[in-house]
């Protein structure tokens, strides 16, 4: 603990002004960015976004070339050493970086190297083991472990430390499906109870999904969007992180017509209606963007017809392809591509199959307008409104 400054509990992480040069290119450029104390929050974004970077500078194991990083309020180097943070930082890298001697070791040598006293070792070793389920491989050699049994290792070895903050990198790649499920389920639990600070990078929208406070969507070393997991995958704030959390269909479309809330769009020469309470001019371009799950899809019929929803479009199914859990995409051809996901029991007590036509059906207060940068729109860049 600095001497001259005392910490700010209320604070947790700060950057500012942050700035990484990596062979002469400029890998992460953040103004201002922030992790609460108690919250976990996730950053994703495709690969060589900077993730991997922020996550280092924020855990102080890379310098970064202009601006500051503050734990608790205090700067790193000037007013916190390296030593003093590590002591109170965990890091868990997508390698479990297991030391070739027993899976109790592994877990204990943290704990001997910061000096805690042998029965207090034994016992945050004893807990932390079984915690993750590896009780009875404690007397295990770490390098015959599987994949994910040394990947509960090295979490047990973090947790152990009870550290004031955790940082994860892609802890659950290179996992089959049931055991990183497994695993993630575990991990969901500890993090619920212990209520670390956790930073964790993932380049898997569901892990985000699962386990965030917060989402941090970067690209291109900038942050595009920050906030809950609802927000960012049901409002992403511009077409790029709506392409990369694919969670939805992204439609571009000229507005038609506003009538109070309820917008007319002219995509591909369809039209669609939503709900907005922007005041968009006719002929601003837009990205209509809806959720896969909020689009319907039944047998083309009267009934059909008489639901609530304003958008009822009919399309062939042009592809299919399945999704996690018992449920599949399906891709219609309504004059614009248009995809839902269903569970493959409706899929299959509806008879559908490659190349039917069907109706579609979703509400206008589904479709999220986002405007598209520099196109008259009446609004300012990256302001998404709220969904109705
Ligand atoms: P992510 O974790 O999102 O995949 P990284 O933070 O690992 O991204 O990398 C961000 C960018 O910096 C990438 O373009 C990567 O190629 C580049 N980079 C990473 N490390 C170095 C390095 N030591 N020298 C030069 N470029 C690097």
């Amino acid at each position: 603990m600095s001497g001259a400054m005392p910490p700010d509990m209320a604070k947790g992480l700060e950057a500012t002004k942050l700035s990484v040069m990596l062979g002469g290119h400029q890998v992460l450029d953040i103004p201002s960015f922030d992790v609460r104390p108690g919250e976990v929050l996730v950053i994703i974004g495709p690969n060589g976004s900077g993730k991997t970077t922020l996550l280092l500078s924020l855990a102080s194991l890379l310098k970064p070339t202009t601006g500051t990083v503050l734990y608790q309020g205090i700067p790193y180097r000037e007013g916190l050493s390296a030593l003093q943070l590590r002591r109170k930082f965990a890091v868990v890298f997508q390698e479990p970086l297991l030391l070739n001697t027993t899976v109790w070791d592994n877990v204990a040598l943290g704990l001997r190297l910061r000096r805690i006293g042998h029965h207090e070792t034994n016992e945050r070793v004893k807990k932390w083991l079984a915690r993750f389920g590896m009780a009875p491989l404690a007397r295990r050699q770490a390098r015959s472990l599987s994949g994910g049994e040394a990947k509960r290792v090295s979490l047990a070895r973090a947790f152990a430390l009870q550290p004031e903050v955790l940082f994860l990198d892609e802890p659950f790649t290179a996992l089959d499906s049931p055991t990183r499920q497994a695993l993630i389920e575990d991990f969901e639990s500890v993090l619920r109870e212990t209520k670390v600070t956790t930073v964790m990078v993932t380049h898997e929208r569901n892990e985000a999904l699962v386990l965030a406070d917060r989402v941090a969507v970067l690209m291109n070393g900038r942050m595009r969007q920050i906030g809950t997991p609802e927000e960012v995958f049901s409002r992403p704030a511009d077409e790029e992180t709506a392409s990369f959390v694919e969670a939805g269909n992204i439609l571009h479309g000229v507005i038609g017509s506003q009538n109070n809330e309820l917008v007319t769009l002219d995509t591909n020469g369809q039209e669609i209606q939503a709900i907005s309470a922007l005041d968009l001019t006719v002929g601003t371009e837009v990205i209509a963007y809806l959720h896969y799950e909020d689009v319907t899809i039944s047998l083309p019929s009267p009934q059909a017809m008489s639901s609530s929803a304003r958008n009822q479009p009919r399309g062939r199914i042009v592809k299919t392809s399945p999704v996690a859990g018992s449920q599949v995409k399906v891709t219609l051809d309504c004059g614009f591509p248009l995809a839902a996901v269903i569970t493959k029991r409706s899929w299959q007590e509806l008879g559908l199959e490659l190349g039917q036509v069907v109706a579609a059906s979703f509400k206008a207060s589904s479709v999220h307008l986002i405007p598209i940068p520099g196109k008259p729109s009446g609004l300012s860049p990256g302001v998404s409104e709220p969904a109705s």
